[in-house]
């Protein structure tokens, strides 16, 4: 596993693709797709205009303009399924943990609250342990008994699969964050009790029904409610660079293959094996697994029931019925729920937003940090209404948590650059930022339109207009770009960073009404240049060729229905919490103390100018 320590991997791990000789390769791929798709594009893309050679030099650039923020829709849910996990862990241990006797009233540090792991909040690495070994799932009722297997790992791989497709059903220049239909030969396969004669299967490691699916952010939350699903190993795993994916057709039933596939970021092999048995059992066969984080679980889709965590190592003897899973990982892991409580235990129930920094390395995800909300009681900024509150120790005000992982992996000076256009508290602003943004769609042409949004359905698209002010040299802290006229049919990117935030998102966030924010810019093209756009982040001195189109807050209302509460009576303070998160028996350094309390201070006021002085963060801790 490569060592997350230290400046340098840090800044590898803000751009995505960071292994330039895979992205150089399949962006060379996406290009020579999109030039072989010329035909299609409109009369006004020509493929020699400067345009195109800037879109061309641009999409063939080493970084591929994205950073991962770890912004997590289903995080809520996870991060409980991973403290059940957890609690699981901790009651199968033989010797009880020891009780919580850490006066953490003593330990604030000012405006800094420093919690000591009590032993349950850290969670040790749960290394994978199936090596060698398989799972048996035997269908009963409308369940499944598990049990240890002894099926050996078939060799006849059978038939290569040689390409896939890609999120919104694109074909894929390479084999990461892919899928493939398979029609099942010989045999329908019966699953939680519907028969299905295609499968899909996934790179990362799944097999789904219905349709395909790329999600490489292994989650019980969308196991559960998804796809019907059946996941050996699910992993962020990409095939590209060396190993293959395989289906067979055996004697009564249907094998399928991950041999030697490795992780996007990391380097280990795993070869693995489902194995779907006409009569509807289902083994699970492991050679080798080198995973940095795994999740290994089925789920008939669509399910009310929680996902239920089980150690299939020791699978319990009852049949379970519903989604079911385990997950793995090489890196320690923080139980939030547990952290947040003991952080209520002791404070009021008064803060809207935690921030959660350690002094330590950890598992945090595939972002740069990782941040969730989890209640959301504003109605019209295309976030559904939910409350998850009362299971992290807020039964009434907290919105969002933020963990920002290992604070030694972040620079000294928040106001440092760091990648792209963002400097460190950009990042940390930009978090805070997703607790209102940005989610909406609106309704035009008698269509819903998803236009405005890019990466993940949670940021501007690229091809949105998000200047923040009128000289144009600022995009919005939550992406989009600062797009110029040329006035001949062409439009050149202008911003030198991101920084604060648009008229739309001070709506959004409750602190301007719908009449002030003015007509909302942005830019259509073909539909396959868009979904290789949207998700980009910012950057500035691209062009390209492309028609602007305008839409506004009365077409988002008409979708999204009206902001409420309205700016007349949102709140404009919002009230943060900053936890420093120790290891046991581990105080922490004077000196990384005053760092958060730096990096704190830099946010309230970064805040403060972001919004235009129309909002502010108050981040002082109240005891309870
Ligand atoms: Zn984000």
């Amino acid at each position: 596993m490569k060592n997350f320590s230290g400046m340098a991997s840090f800044l590898k791990r803000f751009a995505r693709g960071s292994r330039e000789a895979k992205s150089a390769r399949s962006l060379a791929f996406a290009i020579s797709c999109l030039l072989v798709a010329a035909p299609a594009l409109k009369a006004s893309h020509t493929e020699s205009s400067p345009a195109n050679n800037e879109r061309a030099s641009f999409l063939l650039a080493p970084h591929d303009s994205r950073f991962n923020c770890g912004y997590d829709p289903r995080g809520a849910e996870d991060e409980i399924h991973n403290h059940r996990l957890n609690a699981l862990r901790l009651s199968s241990r033989l010797a009880p943990t020891a009780a919580r006797s850490i006066k953490h009233e003593a330990q604030d540090e000012g405006d800094i609250a420093v919690i000591e792991d009590d032993g349950a909040i850290i969670v040790p690495p749960s290394k994978f342990d199936l090596k060698n070994r398989s799972l048996l799932f035997t269908p009963e009722g409308d369940g499944y008994l598990v049990a240890r297997g002894d099926t050996k790992l078939s060799t006849d791989f059978g038939f290569r699969l040689g390409y896939f497709f890609g999120v919104d059903n694109q074909l894929l220049s390479n084999a990461d964050n892919g899928y493939r239909d398979v029609p099942l030969l010989g045999a329908q396969f019966p699953f939680y009790g519907v028969y299905y004669d295609t499968i899909f299967i996934g790179t990362n490691g799944y097999i789904t029904f219905g349709q395909g699916d790329t999600n490489a952010r292994l989650s019980a939350a969308a196991l559960a409610t998804e796809l019907p699903r059946i996941a050996p190993l699910w992993a962020d795993l990409d095939a590209t660079d060396g190993g293959d994916i395989y289906y067979n057709r055996l004697d009564g039933r249907h094998i399928i293959t991950w041999n030697a596939v490795s992780e996007t970021s990391h380097s280990g092999k795993s070869t693995f094996q489902a194995v779907l048995y006409d009569d509807g059992r289902i083994a699970f066969v492991y050679k080798k697994v080198k995973t940095s984080s795994s999740l290994i679980g089925i789920s008939p889709g669509n399910s009310e029931l929680d996902p239920q965590a089980i150690n299939l190592s020791s699978p319990p003897a009852e049949v379970i019925r519903g989604p079911l899973f385990e997950s793995f990982s090489a890196q320690r892991r923080l139980d939030l729920p547990a952290l947040t409580r003991a952080f209520y235990s002791t404070h009021a129930d008064a803060v809207d937003a935690i921030y959660v920094w350690a002094d330590f390395s950890y598992d945090n995800g595939q972002g740069v940090a990782h941040s969730f909300n989890v209640r959301n009681n504003i109605e019209g900024i295309g976030l559904k209404l939910f409350d998850r509150g009362s299971i992290y120790g807020s039964p009434s005000r907290l919105s969002s948590i933020i963990t920002m992982g290992n604070q030694n992996d972040w620079p000294s000076d928040p106001q440092q650059h760091v990648v792209g256009l963002n400097s460190a508290i950009s990042i940390v602003c930009h978090e805070q930022g997703h607790r209102w943004l940005a989610y909406i769609h609106f309704d035009a042409e008698h269509d819903i339109k998803d236009d405005l949004l890019g990466r993940d359905n949670s940021h501007w698209s690229f091809l949105v207009d998000t200047r923040t002010n009128s000289e144009g040299s600022f995009s919005s802290l939550m992406e989009g770009n600062a797009w110029r006229d040329n006035g001949t049919g062409s439009f050149t990117t202008v911003e030198s960073a991101v920084n604060y935030f648009t008229p739309l998102d001070e709506y959004l966030m409750g602190l301007i009404p719908a009449d002030d924010v003015g007509a909302i810019h942005y830019l259509v093209t073909d539909d396959q240049f868009k979904s290789l756009l949207r998700e980009k982040s910012p950057i500035t001195g691209f062009s390209m060729n492309a028609i602007r189109k305008t839409a506004t807050v009365e077409q988002i209302v008409e979708r999204e229905g009206p902001r409420v509460p309205d700016a007349a009576s949102a709140p404009k303070e919002f009230r943060i919490a900053f936890i420093l998160l120790t290891e046991q028996g581990a105080a922490p350094s004077n000196s990384t103390v005053k760092k958060m309390d730096k990096y704190r201070d830099s946010l309230v006021r970064y805040f403060s100018t972001a919004t235009n002085r129309l909002g502010s963060l108050d981040s002082t801790l109240i005891k309870n």
